[in-house]
């Protein structure tokens, strides 16, 4: 069934909490009755937002644009073998209440990614990940509806092209695609991933946890470290760990012998954000309504009633502070609308 909504207010549909309307708003759990809109011209696509649950994205007021929302939540396994499962999941579908699932019926590959906030159809967009894995690693297919042409097609995931948050559906000639439905490969003998230290740390020595037992512990460490949207509106990190060359890094090091940096690709580290921006002194930074999470510098908080201009502002004065002080542009994770 597809629900059209007009001056739609977007507050409850951005975890920054920003006031905001959408002009059209449009759900729907139906691809067909969709496609059937797409072609008769009844929507205007000249500039779609595909919104989930709006947990990485700020909003401008009002959204220019369509807004279309996905709310099929269907799980279905589409074939199993001894050691696999293939499973099919709607766009619509709760993330965390999808890894929920799987770590439900022991189906292993997701518990790292425990208590994402998000919608199953937003994973593949920017590759989610934390706690040593990403969505790509589990991801076998994605299902799209492409506005433009008004069909549905599949693309594998050598298609989707993941990288470090980022995939094809990033690019400017993907603007019209639409994640309908996402197909995860998943093992029934999992094994656990414990290469994130923390996590590792978090059990006794030689301690073998099940994937019940990582999910748990993903949940405790996670809501002990970042702020509850419900509590104070944020999109977690702002900015992505900037990859540079080892070179680069290495000359770093001279000035900062204590710069933190992570094995990324040969020849290439990763930096962590959050240790730039601390060291710029921004942790705890706070500019009116908004400001830098006192536990945690990569995430910019809402204290109430800020507006997306505010946001944004601190996010440039970051950014600059970074760049004077390392020479490092930060690129922003959240999604600027
Ligand atoms: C407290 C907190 C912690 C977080 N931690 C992490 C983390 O550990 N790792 C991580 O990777 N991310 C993290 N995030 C970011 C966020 O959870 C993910 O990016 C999530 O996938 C966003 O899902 P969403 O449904 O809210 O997407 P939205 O914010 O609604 O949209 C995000 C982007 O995806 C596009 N999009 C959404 N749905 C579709 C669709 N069906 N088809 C096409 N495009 C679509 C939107 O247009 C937009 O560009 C965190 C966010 C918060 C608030």
């Amino acid at each position: 069934m597809i629900k059209i909504h007009q001056n739609y207010p977007l507050k409850q549909s951005n975890s920054f909490g920003l006031e905001s309307t959408a002009s059209i708003y449009i759900e729907t759990d139906d691809s067909s009755e969709l496609i059937n809109e797409l072609k008769n011209n009844t929507i205007d696509i000249s500039n779609p937002l595909f919104l989930g649950t709006g947990s990485n994205i700020v909003l401008s007021t009002p959204v220019v644009g369509t807004v279309i929302h996905a709310t099929n939540k269907e799980i279905t396994v589409l074939e199993e073998s001894r050691d696999s499962v293939l499973i099919k999941c709607g766009a619509g579908m709760d993330w965390d209440e999808f890894v929920k699932w799987t770590v439900s019926k022991n189906y292993g590959g997701l518990e790292n990614l425990s208590l994402i906030p998000g919608s199953v159809g937003a994973a593949p967009i920017q590759n989610i990940g934390a706690y040593g894995t990403e969505a790509a690693i589990c991801v076998e297919s994605v299902v799209a509806i492409d506005f433009a042409s008004a069909r549905k097609f599949s693309l594998t995931r050598e298609e989707c092209h993941f990288g470090y948050r980022d995939s094809q559906f990033k690019r400017p000639e993907s603007k019209y695609w639409m994640v309908w439905e996402v197909i995860f490969l998943l093992e029934k003998d999992p094994r656990v991933n414990l290469s994130y230290k923390p996590l590792k740390e978090f059990f006794p020595p030689e301690y073998r946890p099940d994937i019940r037992e990582i999910r748990e512990a993903v949940i405790k460490i996670r809501s002990s470290k970042l702020p509850d949207p419900a509590v104070f509106g944020n999109a977690g990190s702002f900015f992505k760990n900037p990859v540079v060359s080892a070179c680069q890094a290495g000359l770093m090091k001279e000035k900062y012998p204590d710069i933190p940096t992570y094995y990324h690709n040969p020849g290439t580290v990763k930096i962590p954000a959050g240790w730039l921006i601390e060291t710029c002194g921004w942790k705890g930074l706070r500019r009116g309504q908004v400001g830098i999470y006192p536990k945690q510098a990569l995430v910019i908080v809402n204290y109430g009633g800020a507006t997306a201009d505010e946001i944004i502002s601190l996010a440039n004065e970051i950014q600059e502070s970074v760049k004077t002080e390392f020479g490092i542009k930060l690129e922003m994770e959240v999604r600027i609308v």
